[in-house]
């Protein structure tokens, strides 16, 4: 019998993290399986620098799910950012800080969620209440998935308990939160190797509001200038996502981690909705949103508000 844990499509580090720590979670808690930790794509460059800082193996690639007799959801439950399979998969667990959202089971299930910062401060409390000791290295991709969802600490979305979580959990794998986690941010804003076509593709989601189809991606950043000078390759590559997906809007934020704002490239026939959303002018497909940092809080729900 076999176990996949994935989280979703352009996995970020909560997703790699996730997949890697309930797989060892699952396994202390008596799953005797062939439990295997999944990712849906490419590890990003900070994902990369973590995997690397704390000698773990990357979880498996897959393009399906067909061979688990059941799968663990970590850091998502959307099937449209999950496994194209995954709607005939058995899903025994979802652990999940999102929405939740175009989601159902034939069978009952665990499901966990909790409006935190982070799937790993789930999963955390999760050893806790059931006794589990914390090895570093799992503390190490803990905390590092926190730094990373909640951009160390300074998102909206992070709460008390993701910095209660990641304080333990830095004691436990002796590793110093801010220097840590301002070289891990900044190994994820080295662009420089990405086309214009992997660019809007390092983590973007796809979301549906009323009726529309909205593709959000996201890139962190240490100087949103040296991204824009690639702005009309960028609106090419969004422009041929749009026609190949029938998406109604295409929003790219390129977001300055060290002073907390975006720029985004707005493409699409609703943009106006994103004027409406924001109260702004988009001007030469551009928009600077200060003070967003956050799609989950800032973006989405103000531009599903206003479609
Ligand atoms: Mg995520
Ligand atoms: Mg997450
Ligand atoms: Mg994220």
């Amino acid at each position: 019998m076999k176990t996949f844990i994935t989280g979703h499509k352009s996995p970020d580090t909560d997703s790699i993290a996730s997949s890697l720590v309930m797989a060892n979670l699952e396994k202390k808690l008596g799953n005797t399986n062939e439990i295997i930790a999944c990712r849906l794509g490419n590890l990003n460059k900070e994902t990369e620098y973590v995997l690397n800082h704390f000698k773990v193996q990357a979880p498996v690639l897959i393009e399906s799910v067909a061979e688990a007799d059941e799968v663990i959801l970590v850091d998502h439950n959307s099937f449209a950012e999950s496994a194209p399979d995954i709607a005939d998969a058995k899903i025994s667990k979802v652990i999940d800080h999102h929405r939740i959202s175009g989601f159902e089971t034939s069978e009952p299930l665990f499901y966990m969620a909790e409006p935190v910062g982070c799937t790993c401060t789930i999963l955390y409390e999760l050893y806790k209440t059931n006794n589990i000791e914390i090895e570093p290295v799992y503390a190490g991709l803990m905390l590092s998935a926190i730094i990373s969802d909640s951009l160390l600490f300074k998102s909206p979305t992070c709460t008390p308990k993701d910095v209660k979580a990641a304080e333990e959990l830095a004691t436990i794998c002796n590793t110093d939160i801010n220097s840590y986690g301002l070289d891990m941010l900044k190994a994820g804003t080295d662009l420089s190797s990405y086309t214009s076509e992997e660019l809007i593709n390092i983590d973007s989601k796809e979301v549906s509001a009323n009726g529309y189809k909205i593709q959000i991606a996201q890139v962190n950043t240490i100087d949103i200038d040296s991204v824009l000078k690639k702005k009309s390759e960028i609106e090419t590559a969004m422009n041929n996502l749009i026609s190949s997906k029938g998406l109604d809007l295409f929003l790219f934020a390129i977001t300055d981690i060290l002073n907390c704002n975006s720029t985004a490239i707005v493409l699409g026939n609703k943009i106006s909705s994103v004027e409406k959303a924001f109260n702004v002018t988009i001007e030469n497909n551009l928009v600077f949103l200060p003070g967003v940092v956050s799609r989950k809080k800032q973006i989405i729900p103000p531009i599903s508000e206003n479609i």
